[in-house]
Order: structure tokens, then C-alpha cells, then sequence
């Protein structure tokens, strides 16, 4: 895999790449070793323009074409995305530092998955008629308008995906800021569309900070806007959306609770708790950071669980063997850090890990576990997104229940139990968007995805994305006089 990932240009906009090299610059640093693979530049004023002013144009054709023929061009894309997954999957690599053995099975995937899907519904959303005896109702299901997404770091592919498929299907355009972390692998996506036939302005990308993604979300001619990052961003967009009455879709941040009963299959909690927590090296929003283990299980569970993680082949991200590589950027490696320093002060239990590892050009961490983590320390409160472990004991159902809600955040939630009446039971009883009995992190595009609380509002994937990307419109249709008393 070459380490050289420059794009023809930094953006791209109405079915072309566009460069502006007035606009600040980012490197491109691939994490396994600190190198600069890449530079793009910020959108600029007349790039942001140029960007809402052809998705603006073309939205209102590509709406009156029949669901079928907009599902065609999605499913064309995502047939050429299969076709490219390996070469789309190696550039994820370089834009995130993920392993090549997951990039190749969940990220341009994925996204096909999403196209595939959403080209199989949008010919099946209908309106509804209401009878109202000589009169009637009739609902049609339009397209909101120009969407504008913002991506987080993590999935740069798959969340590029994830929006504009439900966008695009529904018959609205989308334009796309990247995360200023991630900004190569959605141009790909923009490449796939127009050799798929989707016609020039309906998907553009544009590079840039907040700054940029400020710009999009206070255009008058943006209709909404769906953000996959930070509470506090999620905070800020969310507020700016407002300004505007304009439509959200916000996939925040979590420290989701995973329930580990003394009945479980002690191999697939300790299997579920790992890809729960060192998947992408811990940087999943879903992530079930806070792990209760019942105390009758705990000691064994504990073990396996430090032996299965000390097995974790860490390294270069390019390695088909590698199955941790580093974190996505400096940054981000000190920030867990800093929360692992913090933890050990607090009198967490290290249990293996804790530092950071390989050489000292790449942004490695070594998968850490600490047990006897306790409700008031920052590491069970705070996401960290890093490749860090929290055990809590707990002894009963209910005790687990109240301390697994007792979080500001509610995107995930997960149960290990051979009892299938508890895990029910104990389900219904999370404030939590997306569970799992007996799995965890497991996101197939039927199911939705999203959260409660701080975690968001909205939902990606599954019929729900219909109520995300539609409006209704109400049609009184009269029969008789108009009956005006005046
Ligand atoms: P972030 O909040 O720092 O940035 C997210 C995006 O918002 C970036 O593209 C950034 O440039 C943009 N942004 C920042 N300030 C902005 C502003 N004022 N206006 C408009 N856009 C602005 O998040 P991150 O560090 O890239 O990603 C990690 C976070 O994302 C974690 O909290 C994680 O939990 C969350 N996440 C959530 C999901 C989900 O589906 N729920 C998925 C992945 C990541």
C-alpha cells in the first residue's frame, strides 16, 4: 500500500474536483507513523457557494424522477463501490490508521449496504389517502431540499454513506464536510457517484473546520442537517440549525452501558465486551465503555478478558494481521492519555495496558482494562474513544439498571444473560437509542441507529431514515361549493 493519498483536488462540487488554494491548509497524517500522506485546503467562501449553488439546482430535477430511476444510480454506486472495496478500504486505512482486516469488511461495505438498501425503499414510500365522505385527504412524502452532512473521524466511508444514501433516494441533494481528520475517502464516494450516473451537484464535497461546516448549516438554502460528532458540536449545530427551523439528524457521543450477568456465556461476554470496546481501537461512538460485570462471574471474566486482550496483535494498520492499529491522530492519543492518568489517580484497577505503545512516530495505545471502576470516577462519566476498559461490579438486576441510566448520555446499551425473560426485561428498561441482547455493536442498515439523551436526536438507517429525509404535504381535495358564511 503506497503512502501517498493526495486527491486531484480538495473538494468536489457539481460532478467535478475543485480546487481553491486560497483556503487554509490540512495535512493529511497517516497515524501509524506520523507521516504526511496528503494536503487539502478549506473551502473558501466561493467553494461553499459554488457547492450550495449547483446542489440547489440540481435537487429540484432530480425530485421529480420516479424513486426507480434514482434508485438505479444508487444502485449502480454501490456495485462500483464493491467492486473498489479494496483499494476504497486501503485509503481508510491511510485516512484513519484503522487495520486493513476491518476497513475491508465494515467500512466501504457498508456503505454499499446503505445504498443498496435505501435504493430498494425509496420506490416504496408512499402517501396515504383519508376519506372524509364527500371529500378526502391525500399525504405526499416530498424531499426536504439541499441536506448538508458533517462527519466525524471515525467512519469517514460508512458515514458519508450512511447520509447521503437515505439523502439521495428520498430525491434531495447533499453536500458534505468531512471531518478535517478524515478528508479523503468521501471524494472517493463523490467520484463513484457521477460515474454512476448521478447527475453533477447532487453530492458535493467540501473541506474545512467547523468553520466551514458553521457556513453550510446557516445557509438559507439548507433545509437540514445531519451531524455525526461531539455533544458539544452537536450542541452548537444544533442550535444554529434552529435559527432557521431547520431539520436535524444529531449522532453524538455515548458511554454506553454493557450488563454482563453471572449466566452469560463467559466467552461470548468477554468476546462482546472486547469488540464493544477496542473495535477501531475504542473509537466508536457506540462503544460499551462502561462494562457491569455481576459479581459471581467477575473473577473469571476478568481473566479471560486480560488474556484475550494481551493477545491483541497491535501494529501497522497495513498488516492483514495487524488487528489494533494506532489512533487516529496525536491529539487524540493524548486525550486518552490524559483520561487513563486521571483513572489511576481516581484508584481505578489497571488490569493490563495503560500506556502508550510502539515506536513514537505513530499515535499507538495499548488495549487498556481497568476493573473496580467505580459510578463517580470521570472514566465511567466521560467518553474517551480510545481503546479503554472500565469494569464495574454490580449485584443485582435492579442496582444495574439504575446505574446503567444515571448517565447524561443514551445511545447504546448492551445485555449478556442466558436468561432471555431478564434480558427483555432489562432492555425495556434502558434509556438507551440501540440495544443488543447477547451481541454488541452489531449495526446492520435494517435496524436504526441513533440515540436518546445527549446522544442525539434522529435516526440513521431503516424506514425510520423515511421521517429524516421526507416531509409530508396534506392535499384537501374538495368536492362541493365552498360554503363562505360571509
Ligand atoms: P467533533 O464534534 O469534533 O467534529 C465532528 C464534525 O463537526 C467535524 O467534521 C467538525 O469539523 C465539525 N464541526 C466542529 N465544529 C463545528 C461547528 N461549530 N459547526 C459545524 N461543524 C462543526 O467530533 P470528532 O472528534 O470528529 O468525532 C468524535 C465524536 O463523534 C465522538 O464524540 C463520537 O462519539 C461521535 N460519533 C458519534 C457517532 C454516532 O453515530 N452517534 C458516530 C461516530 C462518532
Amino acid at each position: 500500500m503506497t503512502l501517498i493519498a493526495q486527491p486531484k483536488a480538495s473538494h468536489f462540487v457539481d460532478g467535478a474536483y475543485l480546487e481553491d488554494k486560497a483556503g487554509a491548509p490540512i495535512e493529511v497524517i497517516f497515524p501509524a507513523t506520523g507521516e504526511v500522506i496528503a494536503r487539502v485546503h478549506e473551502a473558501t467562501p466561493s467553494v461553499i457557494e459554488a457547492a450550495l449553488a449547483s446542489a440547489t439546482r440540481a435537487q429540484a430535477d432530480w425530485a421529480r424522477l420516479k424513486p426507480v430511476e434514482r434508485a438505479r444510480i444508487l444502485s449502480r454506486a454501490a456495485a462500483l463501490i464493491r467492486e473498489r472495496n479494496q483499494s476504497l478500504s486501503e485509503l481508510e486505512t491511510l485516512d484513519t490508521g484503522k487495520p486493513i482486516q476491518e476497513t475491508l469488511v465494515a467500512d466501504a461495505t457498508s456503505g454499499a449496504d446503505a445504498l443498496e438498501y435505501f435504493a430498494g425503499l425509496a420506490p416504496t414510500v408512499t402517501g396515504e389517502s383519508v376519506p372524509l365522505g364527500r371529500d378526502f385527504v391525500y399525504t405526499v412524502r416530498e424531499p426536504l431540499g439541499v441536506c448538508v452532512g458533517i462527519g466525524a473521524w471515525n467512519y469517514p466511508t460508512q458515514i458519508a454513506c450512511w447520509k447521503s444514501a437515505p439523502a439521495l433516494a428520498f430525491g434531495n441533494a447533499m453536500v458534505f464536510k468531512p471531518s478535517e481528520t478524515t478528508p479523503l475517502c468521501t471524494l472517493k464516494i463523490a467520484e463513484i457517484f457521477i460515474e454512476a450516473g448521478l447527475p453533477p451537484g447532487l453530492f458535493n464535497v467540501v473541506q474545512g473546520r467547523g468553520s466551514v461546516g458553521a457556513a453550510l448549516v446557516t445557509d438559507p438554502r439548507v433545509a437540514k442537517v445531519s451531524l455525526t460528532g461531539s455533544v458539544p458540536t452537536g450542541r452548537k449545530v444544533y442550535a444554529m440549525a434552529a435559527e432557521g427551523i431547520r431539520h436535524v439528524t444529531m449522532e453524538l457521543g455515548g458511554k454506553s452501558p454493557l450488563i454482563v450477568f453471572d449466566d452469560a456465556s463467559l466467552e461470548n461476554a468477554v468476546g462482546g465486551a472486547l469488540l464493544g470496546n477496542f473495535y477501531s481501537a475504542g473509537q466508536v461512538c457506540s462503544n460499551g465503555t462502561r462494562v457491569f460485570v455481576q459479581k459471581g462471574i467477575k473473577a473469571r471474566f476478568l481473566d479471560r478478558l486480560q488474556a484475550r486482550t494481551e493477545a491483541i496483535k497491535l501494529g501497522d494498520p497495513r498488516d492483514p494481521l495487524t488487528q489494533m492499529g494506532p489512533l487516529v491522530s496525536a491529539a487524540q492519543l493524548d486525550r486518552v492519555l490524559a483520561a487513563v492518568e486521571a483513572a489511576r489517580e481516581a484508584g481505578a484497577r489497571l488490569i493490563t495496558g495503560g500506556y502508550r505503545a510502539g515506536n513514537n512516530d505513530g499515535y499507538y495505545m495499548a488495549p487498556t482494562i481497568f476493573a473496580d471502576v467505580t459510578d463517580d470516577m470521570a472514566l465511567a462519566r466521560d467518553e474517551v474513544f480510545g481503546p479503554v476498559m472500565a469494569v464495574l461490579d454490580f449485584t443485582d438486576e435492579e442496582e444495574v439498571i439504575a446505574r446503567a441510566n444515571a448517565s447524561e448520555f443514551g445511545l447504546a446499551a448492551g445485555v449478556f444473560t442466558a436468561d432471555l425473560a431478564r434480558a427483555h426485561r432489562v432492555v425495556a428498561a434502558l434509556q438507551a437509542g440501540t440495544c443488543w441482547i447477547n451481541a454488541y455493536n452489531l449495526t446492520p442498515v435494517e435496524a436504526p441507529f441513533g440515540g436518546v439523551k445527549l446522544s442525539g436526536v434522529g435516526r440513521e438507517n431503516s424506514k425510520a431514515a423515511i421521517e429524516h429525509y421526507t416531509q409530508v404535504k396534506s392535499v384537501y381535495v374538495n368536492f362541493g361549493d365552498v360554503d363562505a358564511p360571509y
